[in-house]
């Protein structure tokens, strides 16, 4: 089927099914009951069921790519490296470092607590609710869930419900784990605001900022720690001293992937008064490279999640002049890549995270202009500045406050699993990826062990003059090497 048919609505073809309000407290419960029986613990259970999510990602990659293309119209290219290729690769990051992340980690110990050893502990946390939105439906729901049971949690996913055909799929790959430590709870508000009402370790949250404080909130009455990966509009800042070309082009790639529903897409361009018209005609031609003269008979070319999210996108179009685009279909979902122009800075496009196809372009008068611009709205999930100057970048990752940061290019700083993924301020809070994901899901418990073979009496009654001496000079030397230094200097005097 091609692009141009129309495309059937989002059915419950893949077997879509609420799960009963009242059946969700006892998933969580045997998730708790594998928990509290050690069967998530050791490395070889880890192991062994990332395998099998990796296995089943490769054996149902044509399911899945149905259900993307059915819930978002999603290009089997970007469905696959987003959603499926992404996964494989955390898996196999994860896989490969397991042993050493799960390793204790040796600190050093000052020289006051000697003979000792200290160290960082990671440990699992308990049951994880993980809960996903519904733009990259399969990456955001078991990511999380690869890195939880890297740690070695059991853990409850909630996908979401506005990409039913996605969520089908997932609980269906979770089932047939078939590991009491993984549960799927699917649905709504009800069904979620059960889920947060239950007693749970840790709940990861990827979503808007509304419902990310009602989650907080819910987290509250328990005491539960949260990740929230939220959202919010990240801004592009294109100085006169760009690559046009390429920052075009990677402009106009990063924003209409996805539809443009993408938590990390540019959702605003700042570019310097004196190449605006340049870099608009530069992106105008990119969107015609990348999607053709008529963009909906594009098969890499998305449509919108659903008829809510398109009205709220069409009135968009009415923020500034529309210089690329701007043709809507909503018997389709289709809204062309847009790019406006001439957009007043309290447009109605520049209220609100924009999470679609409409790009408005901003000219400012030099780099101050559009750092005081950033600077003076909520911090960003993503930041992108394009110039060939280092000092120009420089400035700008240094005078600016965002999740993450990627210059000269768009989305590429979330795909190298050395890099924290996360928000800062109202962009969320908490991060993931790798590593970082690994330690975001365990407990790093400090440990210190002590020797037996010396009992020095220094912090035990009775205390003395010289035993407070002591014990002041002591805790001014935190370091060992201080007291190696202090010897020297004493050994070397007259
Ligand atoms: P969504 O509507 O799918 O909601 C996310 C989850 O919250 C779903 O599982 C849903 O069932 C649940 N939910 C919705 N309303 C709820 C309520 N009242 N109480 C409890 N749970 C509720 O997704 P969305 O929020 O529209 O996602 C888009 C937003 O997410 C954008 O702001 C985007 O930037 C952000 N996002 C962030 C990331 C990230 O990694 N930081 C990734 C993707 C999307």
């Amino acid at each position: 089927m091609t692009t141009t048919e129309p495309r059937p609505p989002a059915t419950d073809a893949f077997g879509f099914e609420a799960t009963p309000v009242d059946a969700i407290a006892g998933l969580v419960e045997a998730a708790r009951d594998a928990f509290d029986a050690g069967r998530t613990r050791p490395l070889a259970w880890r192991l062994d069921l990332l395998g099998r999510v990796r296995a089943a990602l490769v054996d149902r990659e044509a399911e899945l790519l149905e259900a993307l293309r059915q819930d978002l119209g999603k290009p089997t290219f970007e469905a696959w490296t987003a959603d499926i290729g992404f996964g494989i690769s955390e898996i196999d990051h994860a896989v490969a470092s397991l042993r050493s992340w799960a390793k204790p980690r040796r600190v050093r110990t000052p020289v006051t607590f000697q003979p000792g050893v200290s160290k960082l502990v990671p440990e699992p946390l308990g049951v994880v609710t993980v809960i996903a939105p519904w733009n990259y439906p399969v990456q955001l729901a078991l990511q999380p869930l690869v890195a939880a049971v890297a740690a070695g949690n059991a853990v409850v996913v909630k996908p979401s419900e506005l990409a039913p055909a996605s969520a089908a799929v997932i609980a269906d790959i979770v089932h047939g784990l078939g590991d009491p430590a993984l549960q799927v709870v699917q649905g709504g508000v009800a069904e979620t605001t059960e889920l947060l009402a239950q007693r749970v370790d840790h709940i990861f949250y990827t979503g808007n900022g509304r419902v990310g404080r009602v989650v907080m909130a819910a987290a509250a009455e328990h005491l539960t720690p949260v990740t929230l990966e939220l959202g919010g509009k990240s801004p592009v800042i294109v100085t006169a001293a760009a690559n046009l070309d390429v920052a075009a082009r990677r402009i106009v790639w990063g924003k209409f992937l996805n539809a443009g529903q993408t938590c990390i897409a540019p959702d605003y361009v700042l570019v310097d008064r004196s190449v605006h018209d340049l870099l608009v005609d530069r992106m105008r031609a990119a969107v015609t490279e990348f999607y053709g003269e008529d963009p909906k008979g594009s098969p890499d070319y998305a449509r919108i999640v659903n008829e809510a999210h398109f009205h709220r996108l069409e009135k968009l179009l009415d923020s500034g002049t529309v210089a690329v685009g701007g043709v809507a279909d909503a018997d389709e979902r289709y809204l062309a890549p847009t790019i406006l122009t001439d957009v007043e800075r309290d447009a109605p496009a520049m209220a609100e995270e924009i999470f679609g196809p409409v790009l408005p372009v901003l000219a400012t008068d030099g780099l101050d202009d559009a750092v005081a611009f950033v600077n003076a709205h909520d911090k960003p999930l993503a930041l992108y500045v394009f110039s060939e100057q280092d000092a120009e970048t420089d400035a700008v990752i240094e005078r600016t406050s965002s999740g993450g940061a990627c210059v000269n290019g768009t989305i590429f700083h979330v795909s190298n699993p050395e890099l924290p993924f996360g928000g800062v301020g109202p962009s969320g809070m908490g991060s993931y990826h790798g590593k970082w994901g690994f330690d975001t899901f365990s407990h790093l418990k400090a440990v210190h062990e002590r020797s037996t073979r010396l009992d020095p009496p220094m912090m035990y009654p009775p205390f003395t003059d010289q035993k407070e001496r002591l014990l002041r000079k002591g805790f001014l030397l935190p370091d060992p090497r201080d007291a190696v230094k202090l010897v020297r200097a004493k050994l070397s005097r007259p």
